[in-house]
């Protein structure tokens, strides 16, 4: 039976770079003194990811440890037959994310700080070995989306900075849950990256068969009417987004009611 009180129990947070673990860790730094923080690198990360990990630790004045796996993305794509990983074939999640969180835990006792937060109705990863525990601080102090900007304002680190460019997520650059109008931004921000990953959409070596990050194969993607058709397609939506938020009840806007600008699908464990 594990005293989940003990000194023994570690106390574990899983950063992935994006704003809510990074808030967590914010919320939790004089609260769990004892804290050990790591980040699962792909090593196929945006440079914002790394940079904003690095300002984080600085803010902590503490050492973020790198979990990242001798076998990287590329060599485990070769031992996939150069299947790429998509939402029914995830993984890459798998491999370079929740196998090394669980190698790093070990069977020792581990209290696994979740940075679900309070508006969310999501359970997120929740590791099925009995040596560890996850809770959830946001939801037990009702910190919601506003909560969270405000402690990234308040610290003075801020929103991650790929959020400027206008991608929503963390997480690998050439990740399959991006939509098409983070494809666009990618390539508008990182043409290097958006090569890279378009580079993985060739003939697979066993048997000539090519994948796809997208139901588009990117050099289809990145013509020029078909990048303002996705920009045009994007701001029309954004347009109805606005419209629904002045229609809603007087009380909801005075009351400063705040929300996630774009609902979450995708990889809790790489985007939380
Ligand atoms: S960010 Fe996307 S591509 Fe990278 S490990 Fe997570 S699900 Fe896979």
């Amino acid at each position: 039976m594990i005293n989940w009180d003990g000194p023994s129990v570690r106390h574990i947070l899983s950063l992935s770079g994006g704003k809510d673990s990074t808030a967590l860790a914010i919320h939790l730094r004089d609260r769990v003194p004892n804290m050990e923080y790591i980040f699962h690198d792909t090593g196929k990360e945006l440079p914002d990811t790394v940079a904003y990990i690095e300002r984080l630790e600085s803010y902590l004045g503490q050492r973020v440890i790198r979990t990242t796996t001798r076998q990287g993305f590329d060599d485990i794509l070769r031992t996939k037959g150069g299947v790429l990983p998509s939402g029914r074939r995830r993984w890459c999640t798998d491999y370079l994310k929740l196998k090394p969180f669980e190698a790093y835990i070990g069977d020792e006792p581990c209290i696994n700080y979740v940075g679900i937060r309070a508006d969310e109705d999501r359970v997120g990863y929740i590791s099925h070995k009995p040596n560890i525990r996850a809770v959830f601080p946001f939801r037990d102090d009702g910190i919601d989306y506003a909560g969270v900007v405000r402690i990234l304002t308040d610290s003075g680190l801020g929103m991650p900075p790929y959020t400027e460019w206008g991608r929503t997520r963390s997480g690998c650059f050439f990740c399959f849950y991006q939509q098409k109008i983070e494809w666009v931004r990618l390539k508008q921000h990182y043409p290097k990256l958006f090569e890279e990953a378009k580079a993985y959409e060739k003939p697979n070596r066993v048997n000539g068969q090519v994948f796809y990050w997208t139901d588009e194969p990117l050099d289809q993607l990145e013509r020029p009417e078909r990048m303002a058709a996705i920009e045009e397609n994007w701001e029309r939506t954004q347009e109805r987004k606005r419209a629904r938020r002045t229609q809603r009840p007087l009380v909801d806007v005075l009351g400063g009611l705040e929300t996630e600008p774009t609902p979450r699908d995708g990889c809790m464990i790489c985007q939380l």
